[in-house]
Parts: C-alpha cells; structure tokens; sequence
C-alpha cells in the first residue's frame, strides 16, 4: 500500500485516560504506528492495539529522536501508505512543538489533522479544585513555559502584575527562580501559589503555599511525576467534594480499558 498515508498530531490527556477525547480513541484504534512521547500514559498507548510503538521523546535529558528525525520518520510513513499517531501529552498544540510539527507535514504536502487533548494547564489544577478563573478573583490565566529564564521574562513582562493567573509548566525545577523573578516584576509576596503533581491521577499530589515560600524554597516536594505551578488567588482554592477526592472513576477506567480487562 502506498500514496495513501495520514499523520495525526493527537492530544493524549493530562494522565488519566477517561479524559481521551473520542476522535483520539478512533485515531488510535486505527493506527499503524505510534510515536509516542514521554507523558503519554501506558493505558493510552495500549488502545492502539495493532500500531508499532515507537518512543521518541525525551527520557533522563536526552532525546530519543531529535524534532527533525520525527519529522522525518512521520513523512516517510506516511508516504508509504501507513496512518501514522503522533501522540502527544495533554493538547498536541500547547508547549509540545505540535505546531513545528504539523508545519513540517504541510511542507512535505503529507495529509494530516490535529486531534486537540485536554491540556495538564486546565486538566491538573482542575483536579485538585483549582478553577483557573473564578469571579472577583482572576478572569483571565496565562499559561507559560518556565524551562528557560530568558523565554519567561519575556513573557511575563507582558503582564500587569496581580491580575491574571499564572500556569507554569515544565518549570518545577527552577521554581526558585521563577517565583523570584516573579517578585521582582511587582507580584506580591502573599499570592496564592500550588503546585500540582501528577495532576488527574490517583496519586496526584499537592502543596499550598504563597510565591514568598516558594521563592524561598520553603516548598520542600519531591514529585516524582509531572508538575505544574499555578500561581494567583485563585491557588488557595480547594473545590473539591468527596465525589472528586473519592476518584469514583479510578476503578471503572475508560469503557475500552474495561473492555480490554473483561476479555
Ligand atoms: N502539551 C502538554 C504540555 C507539555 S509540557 C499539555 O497540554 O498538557 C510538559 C509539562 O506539562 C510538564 O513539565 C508539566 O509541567 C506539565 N504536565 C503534564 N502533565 C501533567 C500532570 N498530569 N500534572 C501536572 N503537570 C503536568
């Protein structure tokens, strides 16, 4: 077969695979091969049941496959006629180079769709009762990579101080740093600020504090998973009832993995 391959660029949810939209399901059912990055869960990837999976990301620093060897292992699949998932964490199209990525196919003139995810940046606060916008105390939030200084100066610098809520991902490890950065821009010491873990899992975890503890390194967690920053008033909030906080679907699972469990 060739001549008639796809790509699709898909999201892959924040962690917990009941938040997989459908179409990504379909995509993933249908695929013949996966390249799948380092967030993607073990029970999303297994819905691919007859794909070759191929890792490509990133794992203890060092990228498998660099972002131009994935381009090129995408076209050359598709051109020989497979349908190719590129899958991705959370939203293909949110700090993940999806753009970069859907760029390449349509240089390359390869057909392809981007299956959009539920981005961690709503998904993981979400989880732990945190609204990123709430009346009266933020109606706006600003969703920043925190990985390289110069990148967040920049664009905090955008901002007017206080008003808006800050989502930081892939920036736990320079939280000092930020939070820093941050006061020195004219944030007040007091702001709310958590930092979620392992958002939408049954092992998520959390800790509350202000910018001033955390700039202060007082924030002495050591996730082992993904972790996000969320930073403003609406951080202190903990909107969660026992229906939330009792997971009730950490047994039941997507109807597919029951599916796949029953047989
Ligand atoms: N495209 C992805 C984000 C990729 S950047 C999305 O839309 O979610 C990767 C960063 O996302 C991680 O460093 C972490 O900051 C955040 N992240 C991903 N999954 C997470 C989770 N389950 N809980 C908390 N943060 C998460």
């Amino acid at each position: 077969m060739s001549g008639t391959g796809h790509v699709s660029l898909v999201g892959a949810g924040p962690g917990d695979p009941a938040l997989l939209t459908r179409r990504a399901l379909s995509r993933l059912r249908a695929a013949d091969l996966v390249l799948y990055d380092a967030l993607v869960d073990a029970r999303v990837l297994a819905l691919a049941r007859r794909a070759q999976r191929f890792f490509v990301g990133k794992r203890a620093g060092r990228h498998a496959l660099s972002q131009q060897e994935i381009h090129a292992v995408m076209i050359r699949a598709a051109r020989r006629g497979r349908r190719v998932v590129r899958l991705k964490g959370g939203d293909p199209f949110v700090l993940g180079r999806g753009g970069e990525e859907a760029q390449a196919l349509q240089q390359a003139g390869v057909p392809f769709d981007v299956v959009p995810g539920v981005t961690s940046a709503i998904a993981a606060p979400a989880s732990v009762g945190i609204p990123l916008t709430h009346r009266g105390l933020a109606s706006a939030f600003f969703v920043v990579s925190g990985h390289d200084s110069e990148t967040f100066a920049e664009a905090i610098g955008a901002l007017r101080p206080n008003r808006v809520t800050i989502v930081i991902l892939m920036g736990f490890r320079r939280r000092v740093s930020l939070a820093t950065e941050l006061l020195e821009a004219g944030w007040r010491r007091s702001t709310a600020t958590a930092i979620v873990a392992d958002g939408t899992l049954p092992h998520c975890q959390v800790w509350r504090g202000t910018l001033a503890d955390l700039a202060g390194s007082a924030a002495s967690f050591n996730p082992s998973g993904p972790a996000l920053i969320v930073i403003g008033d609406v951080a202190a909030l903990d909107l969660t009832t026992t229906l939330q906080t009792g997971h009730p679907d950490r047994t039941e699972a997507t109807p597919d993995v029951r599916a796949r469990r029953s047989k």
